[in-house]
């Protein structure tokens, strides 16, 4: 939304509406849009697959799954891209060889991305040590963040934008909406539905018939799952949990018995239990995350009581408690992210044009 101030501000107005989330409950669901097996020898060198899709050093691999649950702190956080500048190419001889027409479909999935955060995709040339290599595969996957040189994005499902643009988002840094510290209080995770529970034949991690075999260790032996239903500490996260997000798992992730393994807590079940895992679109905080990780060049946030060094950024927010003092730190233009919800002195006469976008809502101002 543009909003142009050069109106006189005199009352209390609330900002919250001015993206309002997308949320549409006819989206298209891959249930399963991950294939199952993370044993595979194209992975970026020294990496194993984990969650269906993310890949890991192999030493990580083995620590999470040598003692169950406990992915937290298992992962660094993840680093972004210095300047928001991604290079990439593609494989383009052997097995692995990207077709034209899938050269496109990933183009056009950055360029989705790109559309709507500061990201900057461009073809890479000789001197770029770090790199995004895109990969015909049997399997979607991708590493988190950057992780220094050339990383592998494996690609299966080249006709679904969305699912390409997932895996460009662990590239770019991002998790599983899942994992998410604070997931226990939106969703339950149902072990007993997670291959290699053991509560049934069917769920016992094997190869015999009517075991199941969803992963495997780096030896290529069958182990249970449920090391894909983690935590991830001193992961960041911003906004409300994302029922919505492409980032999330669908509903029956890992299952051995078509049961959910995944539940949506109430009072969310009713509008969420089908929905969740959608790789239909990018939600509102899709984009929002994103795009506050890999901002435009004019967009700054503002935040009330942020202590720090305050650049603008959403790292360093400006800090302040007036409307005017934020607007005098915004380019012309530019758009003016309020972080959370709070009070701002906004009364003035404001002229400069400036989108103000309140991604979680609940801001004021006003005297
Ligand atoms: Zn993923």
């Amino acid at each position: 939304m543009k909003r142009n101030l050069a109106t006189t501000l005199t009352a209390v107005f609330v900002l919250g509406g001015c993206f309002a989330p997308s949320l549409r409950a006819d989206a298209t669901k891959e249930p399963a849009p991950f294939p199952e097996s993370p044993f595979q020898p194209d992975l970026t060198p020294g990496y194993v697959v984990i969650e269906g899709d993310i890949q890991i050093p192999l030493a990580q691999f083995q620590a999470l799954t040598g003692g169950g649950i406990q992915a937290a702190g298992t992962f660094g956080p993840a680093t972004l891209w210095p300047g928001g500048v991604v290079p990439f190419d593609f494989v383009t001889t052997g097995i692995g060889a990207v077709s034209a027409a899938n050269q496109t479909a990933a183009i056009n999935a950055m360029n989705a991305i790109a559309a709507r955060a500061g990201v900057v995709f461009r073809a890479a040339v000789a001197a770029d040590g770090n790199r995004i290599r895109f990969q015909n595969s049997g399997f979607n996957n991708s590493p988190v963040g950057m992780v220094g040189g050339t990383q592998i994005i494996n690609i299966v499902s080249w006709g679904s934008e969305i699912i390409i643009c997932h895996e460009i988002y662990h590239s770019l840094g991002f998790q599983h909406e899942q994992s998410r510290l604070d997931r226990g209080n939106f969703v339950t995770i149902n072990l007993a539905n997670i291959c290699g529970s053991g509560v049934s034949v069917g769920c016992t991690s094997g190869l015999a018939a009517g075991q199941c075999c969803l992963c495997v260790d780096n030896a290529g032996n069958c182990i249970p799952c449920n090391f894909n239903f983690g935590t991830v500490n001193n992961s960041f996260t911003y906004g409300p949990y994302d029922f919505d997000s492409f980032m999330h798992y669908g509903p029956t992730a890992f299952t051995c018995n078509g049961q959910n393994t995944i539940t949506v807590n109430a009072p969310w079940d009713t509008q969420w239990q089908n929905a969740i895992g959608q790789r239909d679109h990018f939600s509102y905080y899709d984009r929002i995350n994103c795009r506050a990780q890999y901002p435009f060049p004019n967009d700054r946030w503002l935040q009330r009581d942020r202590f720090g060094l305050p650049f603008g950024t959403f790292q360093d927010p400006f800090l302040s408690t007036t409307l005017s003092d934020a607007l005098a730190g915004v380019p012309s233009g530019g758009t003016l992210f309020v972080k959370f919800g709070n009070n701002y002195g906004g009364v003035g006469t404001h002229t400069k044009a400036v989108t103000i976008v309140a991604p979680i809502g609940d801001v004021k101002f006003g005297n």
